[in-house]
């Protein structure tokens, strides 16, 4: 199951107690899945379709709740992916479906149509602030989806409907979550990119597993990040060893070569034998083996490369000459 889903799964759980918020999150999904159908015989119904069976069980309980009028679920086979179902949740035609669309503020108390449908029907439905939450819930089981925390910090709402994008916005903005819409073939996309403001949504309407899901993800990938970070610094000083260890065991062998290593001193004779047997020691681990500071060690085995750089400079003067 996708994460999406999971999320979606929380959402549909959670039961508002409230006649208010109930209303609310139907009417948001429906905003975002739903239709009026007027058929030939002046006659009305209402559908809410989505391929999410939770939900469509959900707005289904809540419509009989809410209206307490005949109401039926209806499962299709999707036209695009044969093995998906698509539920559709119908309020067919019968006396008192008007009060629905009353309710729902798209006709007033005389049954005349509002004149701002589509446009603004949802504001006294979002009047209280108890509300908010709950259309966002609706909203976001109607048509909200979010990635998996692995792969990105992504929640979106798709609506076709520019007036609608904005309002989502609002709400988003009343809850303190600073919410962008872009638009997006055939409609506009309300989205959170930060992983703390997808959490907060979630925690607001009701996805608490989701919620913890992304807080483990993201101490998760924090502590990935950490180590990979302290992996690459260690690779690197061990890399920065392993190349002067190198150029000071050349250095060492060519002063073997033209002068041998008993023309030494005592002390660089040493620091160029601890050198050769342990050529993956770091500087501390020489200086420790010869029983001196590190600077020490640092000054000799300095000593011994400047001695072979001149051994060098020599033989090449000695060469053109
Ligand atoms: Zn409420």
């Amino acid at each position: 199951m996708s994460f999406a889903s999971s999320v979606k799964d929380d959402l549909a759980r959670v039961h508002c107690t409230r006649i208010c918020c109930r209303l609310a999150e139907f009417a948001a999904f429906f905003r975002m899945c739903g239709s009026i159908h007027i058929t030939g015989g002046n006659k009305i119904f209402l559908t809410l379709t989505t391929e999410h069976a939770a939900s469509a069980r959900k707005m289904f309980t809540l419509a009989r709740e809410l209206f307490a009028l005949n109401t039926e679920i209806i499962i299709h086979r999707s036209p695009r992916l044969r093995k998906n179902r698509i539920y559709e949740v119908k309020i067919p035609a019968q006396e008192g479906i008007n009060t629905v669309f009353a309710r729902l503020g798209l006709m007033n108390a005389n049954e005349i149509w509002n004149e701002n449908f589509p446009g603004d029907f949802s504001g006294q439905i979002i009047a209280k602030e108890c509300c908010c939450a709950a259309y966002l819930r609706g909203a976001f089981l109607g048509a909200g989806s979010i990635s998996d925390p692995e792969a990105a910090y992504h929640l979106e709402f798709f609506t076709p409907d520019k007036n609608h994008a904005e309002l989502l916005q609002k709400l988003l903005l009343g809850l303190h979550l600073n919410g962008k819409i872009t638009e997006r073939k055939g409609g506009y996309v309300v989205y959170l990119k930060q992983a703390e403001q997808i959490c907060e949504l979630l925690a607001h309407i009701g996805s608490h597993r989701a919620l913890l899901e992304i807080e483990n993800t993201r101490v998760t990938k924090e502590m990935r990040n950490k180590i990979t970070r302290e992996v690459n610094c260690e690779t690197a000083n061990v890399d920065k060893t392993v190349k002067a260890s190198m150029e000071q065991i050349e250095a060492i062998k060519l002063i073997d070569k033209y002068l041998g290593l008993s023309g030494l001193s005592p002390s660089l004779a040493e620091a160029a034998q601890l050198r050769l047997e342990n050529p993956a020691s770091s500087l501390a681990e020489l200086a420790a083996l010869a029983g001196i500071g590190r600077s020490g060690m640092n000054h000799r085995l300095r000593r011994l490369s400047e001695l072979a750089e001149q051994l060098q400079i020599d033989g090449e003067q000695r060469l053109k000459n």
